[in-house]
């Protein structure tokens, strides 16, 4: 619960939005993509005007949220939507590290985010809160899933209309996640890239806020408080090693973005951390650039069970390879055996559910360190950011079954039988 009063980040600490490609100067509007040559916006920040009054003392004193970052966040007043996102544990994986060789392997654990268990609710939260401070009163999305997801529940509080469009074929706690908030679903018959060329048309002849189209600029910015997060988590320094999942690429660019501010800022001391990206077989177009060393991302059509992932045209996958180039990291991709594979070893190693996304990471993570990226000794931070209530239909068939008996001591002792240690053991195992 948050209890702290949020203190008013500097209102003129957003200077406006800059093209990342040709550097053109943009108001902090709601627009994405430059007039003149067609890149991408990213909000650009007086970095003096923030300095003058952001410490460690500061942050720490914040709310219990990712809102104690709200310096570095592209809000001029207080945020209004999503108060409670964020924070979420950092994990000593030491179960799942000394199978993997490494000594101080972290899990970033975003399957219990705020409200709707999924990293996605630190970019909505920003970018609803900025939506309102533009006075837009209906939000969209064009989503793989979590998106829709935490849209529809940050609409519902922040009391605005709410259109969100997904690819038809979801799986089903996907969908009821949006519907129990009664927001109006559009499944669309086609794919990720299908629903995002989609709704990008629908986005210029209607006045709604598309969180990732066109205030996409504000909506990046949320995934850097996982870096902030986590280098605070890690009594402020940045982790050797980040394993992250890759759908457009922007989370994964994000936080290398995060830790940079922080640096800048001097929260943290310089670290050369080595960002290593990770895809799903099935749709791995960053993962395979970077394989065939390609500058730029040659679009594939998605076929994976981690759905959450499946964006076949990644908008940020070539600052994302540019982010692994200059960091000397790594990119690894996985197949769906081996996405239910790394799924069950985080669950059975570390107590954590994590939907198919979370098996990327894990299982890349598992390749990374078969091949002798990280050293026993290095800090590993692995970001699981979805819980895996919401993809059931990927593991049922991979899971055990209950023991079924009836209410008695007697059906239970036919089961079980106590061996001469006192250890409670299957009858079937000890005859
Ligand atoms: C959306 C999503 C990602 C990554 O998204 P990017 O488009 O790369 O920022 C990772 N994990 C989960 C569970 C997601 O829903």
């Amino acid at each position: 619960m948050t209890t702290k009063i949020h203190s008013i980040p500097p209102a003129n600490k957003i200077k406006g939005l800059k093209c990342r490609e040709c550097g053109s100067n943009y108001k902090a509007e709601a627009v994405h993509v430059c007039e003149f040559c067609f890149g991408p916006l990213e909000v650009d920040y007086d970095y003096d005007v923030i300095a003058r009054d952001f410490n460690r003392a500061k942050v720490e004193a914040g709310p219990l949220s990712l809102w104690r970052y709200a310096d570095l966040l592209p809000v001029e007043g207080p945020p209004t939507c999503g108060l409670n996102v964020g924070l979420t544990p950092l994990v000593h994986a030491k179960n799942l590290g000394r199978k993997l060789g490494l000594n101080h392997l972290y899990i970033k654990n975003d399957t219990v985010n705020h409200p709707t268990l999924s990293f996605k609710d630190r970019v909505v939260s920003v970018a609803i809160s900025r939506a309102v401070e533009f006075g837009y009163k209906t939000v969209a999305c064009a989503s793989t899933g979590n998106l829709a997801n935490s849209v529809s529940a940050h609409a519902a509080e922040a009391g605005l209309g709410c259109y969100v469009f997904i690819p038809a074929d979801l799986e089903a706690g996907k969908i009821l996640g949006n519907l129990i908030y009664n927001p109006t679903v559009l499944a669309v018959d086609g794919n990720y890239d299908d629903v995002n060329r989609l709704c990008s048309e629908i986005a210029s002849e209607y006045p709604w806020a598309f969180v990732n189209i066109n205030v996409r600029p504000y909506y990046a910015e949320g995934s850097k408080t996982l870096a902030f997060e986590t280098a605070e988590q890690l009594g402020w320094q940045a982790p050797d090693h980040v394993v992250a999942p890759m759908a457009s690429g922007s989370l994964y660019t994000k936080i290398h973005k995060g830790l940079n501010e922080l640096t800048k800022l001097g929260l943290i001391d310089a670290k050369a951390t080595r960002m290593h990206g990770a895809q799903a077989t099935g749709c791995s177009p960053i993962a395979h650039a970077f394989d065939e060393k390609q500058e730029f991302v040659k679009p594939v059509k998605p076929d994976t069970i981690a759905k959450s992932l499946a964006i076949g045209n990644p908008a940020d996958g070539y600052y994302a390879l540019k982010t692994c180039a200059t960091t000397d990291g790594r990119m690894a991709h996985v197949s769906d055996p081996e996405i239910i594979d790394g799924i069950k070893l985080l669950a059975e190693c570390e107590g954590i559910f994590a939907e198919t996304a979370g098996g990327v990471t894990v299982g890349s993570l598992k390749k990374l360190a078969a091949a002798g990226t990280f050293h026993p000794d290095d800090v590993v931070v692995a970001y699981i950011t979805g819980n895996g209530l919401k993809t059931q239909e990927a593991v049922q068939a991979h899971v055990g079954k209950p023991v079924h008996i009836s209410p008695s001591l007697t059906a239970f002792e036919s089961q079980f039988t106590l061996d001469e240690k006192g250890t409670t053991l299957p009858k079937a195992k000890t005859a």
